[in-house]
C-alpha cells in the first residue's frame, strides 16, 4: 500500500515493534492522537476504546540507553527487568 505523499508507515495492534522510540498513536474518532513511547520486542497494543482500528505512526525513534553502545553493561542479555 503506497501513494500517500508522506513516508509514514503505520503499525497496526499485533504487529511486533521493531523500533523504540515515540509513537503518535491514532484513534478511531473517541480520542485525539497522542504520543506514547513503545519499546522493541514488544507487539502494538489494541485499543481498550477502538480496538484493533487504533494505529501506530513512529514519530521520534529512541534507543534505550541499555542499547547504547557505550553504555552496554555485557552480561545481562535479556532487556526484562521486573520491579
Ligand atoms: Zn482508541
Amino acid at each position: 500500500m503506497q501513494g500517500t505523499s508522506k513516508a509514514e508507515q503505520s503499525f497496526k495492534p499485533g504487529e511486533a515493534v521493531t523500533e523504540s522510540g515515540v509513537y503518535t498513536v491514532v484513534h478511531d474518532r473517541h480520542r485525539q492522537k497522542h504520543s506514547a513511547t513503545i519499546f522493541k520486542g514488544e507487539k502494538f497494543p489494541l485499543c481498550a476504546r477502538c480496538g484493533e482500528k487504533v494505529r501506530f505512526i513512529l514519530l521520534r525513534p529512541s534507543a534505550l540507553i541499555s542499547e547504547d553502545v557505550d553504555f552496554k553493561q555485557g552480561s545481562d542479555a535479556s532487556g526484562q527487568e521486573t520491579i
